[in-house]
């Protein structure tokens, strides 16, 4: 799975998807070597997985960003955004158990209206 975070820029609310290849993660947190991270980065890119997250966040009207490239960002607003997510360290984390579609019928509340008209 390719590792994308959606930001907004604080300054005018554009949204940045960011790509972190995983040798830059390996590289950042120091988990592994960036030999290590590029055969996968290289794997994902063939399959086309980044390809295709590039695609839906443009349709979504994101910005796309490859952390690989570099980590920082400057907005057409003029904010620089810093993209190095080991200097975000409360990165919110998306719970798969919420992205869980709920399925089930919602109830129409029902409307009961008196029907007291005076015969005319
Ligand atoms: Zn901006």
């Amino acid at each position: 799975m390719a590792l994308i975070f959606t930001f907004p820029c604080g300054g005018c609310g554009r949204r940045y998807s960011v790509y972190y290849p995983k040798a830059l993660m390996y590289e950042l947190s120091g988990s592994g070597t960036r030999q290590m991270g590029e055969a996968e980065d290289e794997a994902e890119r063939a399959s086309g997985a980044i390809e295709a997250a590039r695609a839906r966040a443009e349709a979504q009207g994101n910005i796309w960003v490859d952390a690989g490239v570099a980590l920082e960002v400057r907005c057409e607003c003029g904010k620089r955004l810093d993209v190095n997510l080991m200097h975000h360290p409360r990165v919110p984390v998306t719970k798969p158990s919420v992205l869980k579609r709920q399925t089930g019928l919602i109830p129409f509340p029902t409307v009961s209206k008196p029907a007291r008209g005076t015969g005319g």
